[in-house]
């Protein structure tokens, strides 16, 4: 877990929170392996997930980078 801190997208922009519009966010690196998206045939799903937490509501978001 880093500072919490406004996010910058790969594509340009920076990230807002759905829900409340806040930009300060907690940042999170979660492993997605696991053997249960092997048998679902989804072996590209095994890379790190980034997951922004909205430092206001506690919403999480996603991202595959
Ligand atoms: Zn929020």
């Amino acid at each position: 877990m880093s500072e919490p801190r406004p996010v910058r997208l790969p594509h340009g922009g920076t990230l807002n929170c759905d829900t409340c519009r806040n930009d300060v966010f907690e940042e999170y690196r979660w492993k997605l392996q696991t053997t249960g998206l092997t048998f679902f045939n989804l072996d590209w799903a095994n890379r790190d997930a980034t997951c922004f937490v909205c430092t206001s509501c506690r919403r999480i978001h996603w991202f595959h980078l």
